[in-house]
C-alpha cells in the first residue's frame, strides 16, 4: 500500500510540472500535452483534430465554461452580426489567431446568442475584448483592437 500511494503521488507531481492542459476547440475534451512538445502541432486525443487550428473558435456559453478550465490563456471577442466595428475587427482577430496560437486560444462570443455571458463580463458595447488567464480576467479592451495590443496580451 505505501508503495502504491507513493507512485500515485509522484505521478501527480509529474503531470502538474510537465504537461499543459489544453481544451479541444472542436469537441471540448481536456487534453494533457507534454510541456516540451509543440502544442501548435498537437492533436486532440478524442476527436483527433488539431488542438490549435490557427483560427478563432465560436463558442456557446456552456462550451466557454469548459474552456475556462484549460491552462491556455483565452482572448475573447464579444461581437454581434449587426455591429460594424465587429466586422472590421474580425479579420484582425483571424490574423491574430493564426499568428499567436498556441500561446493563446482565440474565442468569439455572439452577444445576441449569449446575453447572459456578455452581462456576466460586463459587456456594454462591442466589440469587447478580454484576456482571461486561469479563469480570471487580467486585461480588457473596449472597441476595436489591433494586432499590436493582442500580441502584447499574449506575451504579457
Ligand atoms: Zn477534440
Amino acid at each position: 500500500m505505501p508503495a502504491l500511494a507513493f507512485h500515485h503521488l509522484s505521478e501527480r507531481i509529474s503531470i502538474m510540472s510537465e504537461t499543459v492542459q489544453i481544451v479541444c476547440p472542436h469537441c471540448d475534451a481536456r487534453n494533457r500535452v507534454p510541456a516540451e512538445r509543440d502544442a501548435g502541432a498537437a492533436k486532440c486525443g478524442r476527436c483527433k483534430a488539431a488542438l490549435f487550428p490557427g483560427q478563432p473558435v465560436d463558442l456557446t456559453g456552456e462550451r466557454f465554461q469548459r474552456h475556462l478550465a484549460g491552462e491556455t490563456p483565452l482572448i475573447v471577442d464579444f461581437w454581434a452580426s449587426w455591429c460594424g466595428p465587429c466586422k472590421a475587427m474580425a479579420p484582425v482577430f483571424d490574423k491574430a489567431a493564426q499568428a499567436l496560437e498556441p500561446k493563446a486560444r482565440f474565442i468569439k462570443i455572439d452577444v445576441d446568442a449569449e446575453p447572459a455571458l456578455a452581462a456576466q463580463y460586463g459587456v456594454r458595447s462591442i466589440p469587447a475584448l478580454f484576456l482571461i488567464k486561469n479563469g480570471k480576467v487580467v486585461a480588457q479592451h473596449a472597441g476595436m483592437a489591433d494586432m499590436t495590443l493582442l500580441a502584447k496580451w499574449v506575451q504579457g
